[in-house]
């Protein structure tokens, strides 16, 4: 497709995208411009995130460390300024990678991974967002720190409490908030009404933790429905992958 061609085609997307995230908030009676929309560009050419950046939206979300770094640079060598959103689970190597292009890190789910990031972090010129991730089911395949206890009563390095801490006790790293994937069997709405009462604990003992990130292309109504200040648009807006 030609460049013209596909900028259309974003700015068409992009449209729709915007109009589905307004209606959602009208039904809630909740401000636009509290929902900050992420375009996670994963298996897109950094040329997309140019155009898109291009049409004004500027956060933009990836999933492997592999494939954002190489990315990033490419945009900033054009000379564009995005936030890059890291929203995959995060391997302890790719910590010292990531710091070095990533504004927010969606992700953090063990209390090893954030030591490891936020020794990382250390060398970079501000703090490093961190959103901790929650598992909402307990399955280990997709990450997640999780509230349930084993026999022991400790979930041991994913422990959500413990990981919290360990965000928190970071110098280099700012504990923003929580984030999800919606477990394939639950219907959105339960999941992020569990993610929103979470959301609501961790709130509460940490202030500055007022991050909901949540939803994708085929339920953000349901996740802004429940409280997301983030949601992370792949599909509806680059297309299927
Ligand atoms: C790919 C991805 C998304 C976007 O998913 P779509 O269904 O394409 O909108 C959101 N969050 C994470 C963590 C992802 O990996």
């Amino acid at each position: 497709m030609t460049l013209p061609a596909r900028r259309q085609e974003l700015a068409a997307n992009l449209a729709r995208v915007r109009e589905r995230i307004e209606r959602a908030c009208a039904q809630a009676g909740r401000d636009p411009a509290g929902v900050t929309l992420i375009a996670v560009t994963k298996t897109f050419p950094a040329t997309d995130v140019m155009q898109l950046a291009e049409l004004g939206l500027l956060d933009i979300g990836e999933n492997r460390d592999q494939e954002a770094a190489p990315k990033a640079a490419a945009v900033a060598a054009a000379g564009i300024s995005v936030r890059w959103h890291f929203v995959g689970q995060l391997q302890r190597n790719k910590c010292r990678s990531v710091v070095g292009y990533a504004e927010v890190v969606h992700s953090v789910d063990g209390v090893r991974l954030a030591h490891t990031l936020a020794t990382a972090a250390q060398r970079r010129d501000r703090p490093l967002d961190v959103l901790v991730q929650v598992s909402l089911d307990g399955d280990p395949e997709r990450g997640g720190a999780v509230t349930t206890t084993d026999a022991e009563g400790s979930a041991g390095d994913r422990d959500l409490d413990r990981v919290l801490a360990a965000v928190a006790a970071g110098s280099a790293l700012r504990l923003r908030g929580v984030m999800t994937v919606a477990p394939m069997a639950w219907p959105p709405p339960r999941a992020y009404a569990q993610l929103s009462t979470i959301a609501a604990q961790v709130r509460a003992r940490y202030p500055g933790a007022d991050i909901i990130s949540a939803g994708m292309s085929g339920d953000l109504e349901a996740a802004i429905e429940q409280g997301a200040t983030h949601v992370r648009i792949g599909t509806a807006l680059l297309g299927s992958r």
